[in-house]
Protein backbone atom coordinates (compact mmCIF):
# COMPACT_ATOMS: atom_id res chain seq x y z
CA UNK A 1 0.00 0.00 0.00
CA UNK A 2 2.81 2.14 -0.54
CA UNK A 3 1.92 5.56 -2.14
CA UNK A 4 3.72 6.86 -4.88
CA UNK A 5 3.55 10.24 -7.14
CA UNK A 6 2.38 8.58 -10.48
CA UNK A 7 -0.85 7.16 -8.65
CA UNK A 8 -1.33 10.22 -6.28
CA UNK A 9 -3.88 12.43 -8.94
CA UNK A 10 -7.21 11.11 -10.29
CA UNK A 11 -9.39 13.81 -12.25
CA UNK A 12 -12.66 12.41 -10.98
CA UNK A 13 -14.34 14.70 -13.00
CA UNK A 14 -13.49 17.69 -15.36
CA UNK A 15 -12.08 20.25 -12.93
CA UNK A 16 -12.11 17.98 -9.90
CA UNK A 17 -8.82 15.71 -8.94
CA UNK A 18 -8.75 13.75 -6.27
CA UNK A 19 -5.32 13.98 -4.57
CA UNK A 20 -3.94 11.38 -2.33
CA UNK A 21 -1.53 12.66 -0.08
CA UNK A 22 0.58 9.77 1.02
CA UNK A 23 -0.19 10.12 4.60
CA UNK A 24 2.77 7.83 6.41
CA UNK A 25 3.89 7.21 3.23
CA UNK A 26 1.37 4.86 2.67
CA UNK A 27 -1.42 5.26 -0.27
CA UNK A 28 -5.45 5.44 0.15
CA UNK A 29 -5.30 6.98 3.73
CA UNK A 30 -6.03 10.38 3.62
CA UNK A 31 -7.36 12.32 0.88
CA UNK A 32 -7.86 15.88 -0.46
CA UNK A 33 -9.61 17.42 -3.61
CA UNK A 34 -8.89 19.99 -5.73
CA UNK A 35 -11.39 21.87 -7.80
CA UNK A 36 -9.89 24.11 -10.61
CA UNK A 37 -11.59 26.48 -12.97
CA UNK A 38 -9.66 29.03 -15.04
CA UNK A 39 -9.50 31.98 -11.99
CA UNK A 40 -9.99 29.45 -8.92
CA UNK A 41 -7.90 26.53 -7.54
CA UNK A 42 -9.80 25.52 -4.52
CA UNK A 43 -8.38 22.86 -2.10
CA UNK A 44 -11.37 20.96 0.41
CA UNK A 45 -9.22 19.31 3.19
CA UNK A 46 -5.34 20.16 3.74
CA UNK A 47 -3.89 17.01 4.83
CA UNK A 48 -1.41 17.12 7.59
CA UNK A 49 1.51 18.79 7.71
CA UNK A 50 3.54 16.23 7.39
CA UNK A 51 2.29 15.49 4.05
CA UNK A 52 2.21 18.89 2.59
CA UNK A 53 5.57 17.97 0.08
CA UNK A 54 3.14 14.86 -1.39
CA UNK A 55 0.63 17.61 -1.72
CA UNK A 56 3.03 20.34 -3.27
CA UNK A 57 4.08 17.19 -5.36
CA UNK A 58 0.45 16.07 -6.54
CA UNK A 59 -0.56 19.58 -7.36
CA UNK A 60 2.55 19.81 -9.66
CA UNK A 61 1.72 17.26 -11.59
CA UNK A 62 -1.46 18.97 -12.83
CA UNK A 63 0.74 21.97 -13.51
CA UNK A 64 -0.27 23.86 -10.18
CA UNK A 65 1.67 25.30 -7.07
CA UNK A 66 0.42 25.57 -4.07
CA UNK A 67 0.91 29.27 -4.77
CA UNK A 68 -1.89 29.01 -6.71
CA UNK A 69 -4.35 28.46 -4.60
CA UNK A 70 -7.13 31.00 -4.13
CA UNK A 71 -9.30 29.26 -1.47
CA UNK A 72 -8.93 26.24 1.43
CA UNK A 73 -12.37 24.59 2.71
CA UNK A 74 -12.07 22.36 5.50
CA UNK A 75 -14.36 19.75 7.02
CA UNK A 76 -13.40 20.23 10.46
CA UNK A 77 -9.86 21.32 12.15
CA UNK A 78 -8.52 18.06 13.25
CA UNK A 79 -4.87 17.82 12.39
CA UNK A 80 -5.21 15.20 9.03
CA UNK A 81 -8.18 17.35 7.75
CA UNK A 82 -7.17 20.89 8.30
CA UNK A 83 -3.36 20.70 9.48
CA UNK A 84 -1.61 22.11 6.21
CA UNK A 85 -3.43 25.04 6.27
CA UNK A 86 -1.48 27.44 7.63
CA UNK A 87 1.53 26.72 6.42
CA UNK A 88 -0.29 27.28 2.65
CA UNK A 89 -1.59 30.60 4.05
CA UNK A 90 1.59 31.89 5.16
CA UNK A 91 3.01 31.32 2.38
CA UNK A 92 0.15 33.14 0.20
CA UNK A 93 -1.53 35.71 2.11
CA UNK A 94 -4.11 36.20 -0.83
CA UNK A 95 -5.32 33.02 0.51
CA UNK A 96 -8.47 32.29 2.17
CA UNK A 97 -9.29 29.17 4.65
CA UNK A 98 -12.76 28.69 5.36
CA UNK A 99 -14.04 26.81 7.99
CA UNK A 100 -17.10 26.59 10.85
CA UNK A 101 -17.00 29.43 12.90
CA UNK A 102 -16.57 27.41 16.41
CA UNK A 103 -13.06 26.28 14.25
CA UNK A 104 -12.18 29.56 13.24
CA UNK A 105 -10.35 30.42 16.29
CA UNK A 106 -8.47 27.45 16.85
CA UNK A 107 -6.71 28.24 13.16
CA UNK A 108 -5.75 32.02 14.11
CA UNK A 109 -4.19 30.32 17.63
CA UNK A 110 -4.00 26.98 17.44
CA UNK A 111 -2.16 26.43 21.14
CA UNK A 112 -4.91 24.59 22.38
CA UNK A 113 -5.41 22.15 19.55
CA UNK A 114 -1.73 21.62 20.07
CA UNK A 115 -1.28 21.09 23.47
CA UNK A 116 -4.45 18.86 23.27
CA UNK A 117 -3.18 16.30 20.69
CA UNK A 118 0.61 16.74 22.27
CA UNK A 119 -1.02 15.25 25.23
CA UNK A 120 -2.67 12.03 22.89
CA UNK A 121 0.39 11.96 20.46
CA UNK A 122 3.68 12.58 22.85
CA UNK A 123 6.52 12.68 21.02
CA UNK A 124 4.34 11.00 17.87
CA UNK A 125 3.21 14.66 16.99
CA UNK A 126 5.69 15.80 15.34
CA UNK A 127 6.44 12.63 12.82
CA UNK A 128 3.19 12.01 12.19
CA UNK A 129 1.63 15.60 11.90
CA UNK A 130 4.29 17.81 11.13
CA UNK A 131 3.88 21.73 11.55
CA UNK A 132 0.52 23.39 12.16
CA UNK A 133 0.77 26.66 11.79
CA UNK A 134 -1.57 29.58 13.16
CA UNK A 135 -3.29 31.60 10.29
CA UNK A 136 -3.73 35.10 9.94
CA UNK A 137 -7.04 36.43 11.59
CA UNK A 138 -7.68 38.07 7.97
CA UNK A 139 -7.59 34.90 6.13
CA UNK A 140 -9.81 32.83 8.06
CA UNK A 141 -13.48 33.25 6.78
CA UNK A 142 -16.07 31.49 8.69
CA UNK A 143 -18.95 29.54 6.98
CA UNK A 144 -22.78 30.16 7.79
CA UNK A 145 -25.08 26.83 7.52
CA UNK A 146 -26.61 26.96 4.48
CA UNK A 147 -24.30 29.61 2.57
CA UNK A 148 -23.64 28.93 -1.18
CA UNK A 149 -20.57 29.95 -2.21
CA UNK A 150 -19.64 30.25 -5.93
CA UNK A 151 -16.37 28.76 -6.38
CA UNK A 152 -14.66 27.87 -9.01
CA UNK A 153 -17.21 27.68 -11.33
CA UNK A 154 -19.63 25.84 -9.03
CA UNK A 155 -22.00 26.53 -6.26
CA UNK A 156 -20.59 24.98 -3.16
CA UNK A 157 -23.22 24.85 -0.40
CA UNK A 158 -21.83 24.18 3.32
CA UNK A 159 -24.12 22.21 5.32
CA UNK A 160 -23.29 21.94 9.13
CA UNK A 161 -22.73 18.16 10.13
CA UNK A 162 -21.72 17.92 13.72
CA UNK A 163 -21.70 14.30 15.93
CA UNK A 164 -17.93 13.20 14.87
CA UNK A 165 -17.07 16.71 15.63
CA UNK A 166 -19.33 19.67 16.76
CA UNK A 167 -17.56 22.15 14.13
CA UNK A 168 -17.91 19.74 11.24
CA UNK A 169 -19.45 20.66 7.72
CA UNK A 170 -19.79 19.26 4.75
CA UNK A 171 -19.95 20.65 0.85
CA UNK A 172 -22.75 19.74 -1.12
CA UNK A 173 -21.97 20.42 -4.97
CA UNK A 174 -25.40 20.33 -6.75
CA UNK A 175 -24.39 20.74 -10.15
CA UNK A 176 -22.89 17.34 -9.95
CA UNK A 177 -24.70 16.24 -7.35
CA UNK A 178 -21.73 15.10 -5.08
CA UNK A 179 -21.20 15.59 -1.50
CA UNK A 180 -17.77 16.07 0.29
CA UNK A 181 -18.10 14.29 3.96
CA UNK A 182 -14.94 14.35 5.45
CA UNK A 183 -15.24 12.26 8.66
CA UNK A 184 -19.65 12.72 9.29
CA UNK A 185 -19.93 10.09 6.47
CA UNK A 186 -17.61 7.82 8.04
CA UNK A 187 -14.31 5.34 6.33
CA UNK A 188 -14.31 3.45 4.05
CA UNK A 189 -10.98 1.94 1.71
CA UNK A 190 -11.61 1.36 -1.91
CA UNK A 191 -13.33 -1.63 -3.11
CA UNK A 192 -14.87 -2.46 0.20
CA UNK A 193 -18.45 -2.60 1.67
CA UNK A 194 -17.21 -2.13 5.38
CA UNK A 195 -18.31 1.76 6.69
CA UNK A 196 -16.16 2.44 10.10
CA UNK A 197 -17.12 5.29 12.33
CA UNK A 198 -14.67 7.65 13.47
CA UNK A 199 -15.47 7.88 16.97
CA UNK A 200 -13.19 10.25 18.70
CA UNK A 201 -12.74 12.98 21.63
CA UNK A 202 -13.79 15.25 22.88
CA UNK A 203 -17.06 16.19 20.89
CA UNK A 204 -18.88 12.86 19.91
CA UNK A 205 -22.62 12.98 19.85
CA UNK A 206 -24.72 10.37 18.06
CA UNK A 207 -27.70 12.38 18.34
CA UNK A 208 -26.19 15.44 15.99
CA UNK A 209 -24.38 12.31 14.30
CA UNK A 210 -27.96 10.87 13.06
CA UNK A 211 -29.55 14.48 12.29
CA UNK A 212 -26.38 15.33 10.11
CA UNK A 213 -26.43 12.21 8.45
CA UNK A 214 -30.15 12.53 7.53
CA UNK A 215 -29.52 16.24 6.29
CA UNK A 216 -26.88 14.48 3.90
CA UNK A 217 -29.34 11.50 2.97
CA UNK A 218 -32.21 14.30 2.17
CA UNK A 219 -29.63 15.38 -0.81
CA UNK A 220 -29.54 12.32 -2.36
CA UNK A 221 -26.27 12.61 -3.50
CA UNK A 222 -25.04 10.96 -6.49
CA UNK A 223 -21.81 10.49 -5.02
CA UNK A 224 -19.53 11.16 -1.67
CA UNK A 225 -15.81 11.95 -1.36
CA UNK A 226 -14.65 10.74 1.77
CA UNK A 227 -11.22 12.45 3.05
CA UNK A 228 -10.56 8.42 4.24
CA UNK A 229 -10.79 7.38 1.37
CA UNK A 230 -11.88 8.42 -1.86
CA UNK A 231 -15.35 8.68 -4.03
CA UNK A 232 -18.39 6.13 -2.83
CA UNK A 233 -20.67 5.81 -6.27
CA UNK A 234 -23.36 3.95 -3.51
CA UNK A 235 -24.08 7.21 -1.58
CA UNK A 236 -27.51 5.76 -0.19
CA UNK A 237 -26.24 2.13 0.93
CA UNK A 238 -22.77 4.07 2.54
CA UNK A 239 -24.86 6.76 4.75
CA UNK A 240 -27.23 4.02 5.60
CA UNK A 241 -24.53 2.04 6.95
CA UNK A 242 -23.20 5.16 8.90
CA UNK A 243 -25.26 5.51 12.39
CA UNK A 244 -25.75 1.22 12.67
CA UNK A 245 -22.04 1.63 13.10
CA UNK A 246 -21.73 4.62 15.41
CA UNK A 247 -24.12 3.03 17.67
CA UNK A 248 -22.66 -0.34 17.35
CA UNK A 249 -19.18 1.02 18.76
CA UNK A 250 -21.01 3.00 21.22
CA UNK A 251 -22.84 0.11 22.89
CA UNK A 252 -19.58 -2.08 22.70
CA UNK A 253 -16.85 -0.26 24.27
CA UNK A 254 -19.81 1.66 26.36
CA UNK A 255 -20.66 -2.13 27.85
CA UNK A 256 -17.25 -2.42 28.40
CA UNK A 257 -16.49 0.77 30.31
CA UNK A 258 -19.22 0.29 32.16
CA UNK A 259 -18.08 -3.40 33.65
CA UNK A 260 -14.54 -1.44 34.52
CA UNK A 261 -12.67 -2.49 31.60
CA UNK A 262 -9.95 0.08 30.74
CA UNK A 263 -8.98 1.79 27.20
CA UNK A 264 -6.37 -0.87 26.11
CA UNK A 265 -9.24 -3.58 26.58
CA UNK A 266 -11.81 -1.40 24.89
CA UNK A 267 -9.28 -0.89 22.26
CA UNK A 268 -8.87 -4.34 21.30
CA UNK A 269 -12.24 -5.17 21.54
CA UNK A 270 -12.98 -2.70 18.62
CA UNK A 271 -10.31 -3.29 16.34
CA UNK A 272 -11.23 -7.23 16.68
CA UNK A 273 -15.34 -5.77 15.77
CA UNK A 274 -13.67 -3.86 12.71
CA UNK A 275 -11.68 -6.97 11.46
CA UNK A 276 -14.69 -8.77 11.90
CA UNK A 277 -16.64 -6.43 9.86
CA UNK A 278 -14.01 -6.32 7.04
CA UNK A 279 -14.04 -10.60 6.87
CA UNK A 280 -11.18 -11.08 5.50
CA UNK A 281 -10.08 -8.27 3.41
CA UNK A 282 -5.99 -7.75 3.25
CA UNK A 283 -5.00 -6.99 6.44
CA UNK A 284 -3.35 -3.98 4.68
CA UNK A 285 -6.88 -2.93 4.12
CA UNK A 286 -7.81 -3.47 7.90
CA UNK A 287 -4.33 -1.09 8.71
CA UNK A 288 -5.45 1.61 6.48
CA UNK A 289 -9.02 2.09 8.44
CA UNK A 290 -6.95 1.79 11.10
CA UNK A 291 -4.75 4.73 10.26
CA UNK A 292 -7.52 6.58 9.01
CA UNK A 293 -9.12 6.16 12.21
CA UNK A 294 -7.26 4.45 15.03
CA UNK A 295 -9.06 2.08 17.44
CA UNK A 296 -7.51 4.31 20.48
CA UNK A 297 -9.06 7.04 19.31
CA UNK A 298 -12.62 5.49 19.16
CA UNK A 299 -12.13 4.11 22.56
CA UNK A 300 -10.99 7.74 23.89
CA UNK A 301 -13.66 9.21 22.56
CA UNK A 302 -16.60 6.71 23.55
CA UNK A 303 -15.29 6.71 27.06
CA UNK A 304 -15.53 10.38 27.33
CA UNK A 305 -18.84 10.17 25.63
CA UNK A 306 -19.84 7.67 28.25
CA UNK A 307 -18.60 9.02 31.44
CA UNK A 308 -20.68 12.75 30.04
CA UNK A 309 -23.80 10.62 29.14
CA UNK A 310 -23.70 9.02 32.81
CA UNK A 311 -22.97 12.38 34.25
ZN1 LIG B 1 -10.16 12.26 9.67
Amino acid sequence: MEWTLEASVDELDHGLYLLDLGFQNRKQVVAAYLLVSDDELVLIETGPGSTIDHLRRAMRRIGFTSRDLTRIFVTHIHLDHAGAAGLLARENPALTVHVHPFGAPHLVDPTKLINSATRIYGDQMGPLWGEFAPIPENQVVPFEDEQVLRVAGRDIQVYFTPGHAWHHVAFWDRGTGTLFTGDVGGVRMPGQTYVCAPTPPPDLDPGAWANSVARMEALHPRRLCLTHFGPVYDPGYHLSQVMPEVEKFIGLGGDLFERGADQDRVRQALTAQMTADLGGADPEVLANYEMATPAYMAAMGIERYVRKRNG
